[in-house]
């Protein structure tokens, strides 16, 4: 048994677990995991980041939902997202999953 997590606090490194949202589209349960290297939850899912929104921060959407938008619904993504860095980073998310899921893309 290794339960080293609550021991080491050399490293200044907090772990908190792993919270349940619903994606606000489809309503299907999604985890939204801590990022202990930047000490934050992660933003991939989280639509107040995307949209840069501080009344959406508690408001998320799936992968396949964002997938959906980017390639099905263009122009709501164009007009939600309007920072070209997120832009960029939400493609690359997506890019990074099509990978995942065939990676005869490669
Ligand atoms: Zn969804």
């Amino acid at each position: 048994m290794k339960s080293k997590i609550e021991k080491n606090k050399s490293k200044s490194y907090t772990l908190k677990p792993p919270f349940e949202v619903k994606c606000m589209d489809c309503k299907k349960d999604l985890v939204v995991n801590f990022v202990p290297p930047r000490q934050e939850y992660s933003k991939k899912n989280n639509w107040g980041y995307w949209g840069g929104r501080k009344e959406n921060n508690d408001k998320y959407k799936c992968d396949s939902c964002l997938v959906d938008m980017y390639t099905n619904r263009k122009y709501e993504y164009l007009e939600a997202i309007t920072d070209s860095k997120k832009r960029r980073l939400l493609r690359h998310y997506l890019y990074d999953e099509r990978i995942i899921l065939n990676k005869s893309d490669l």
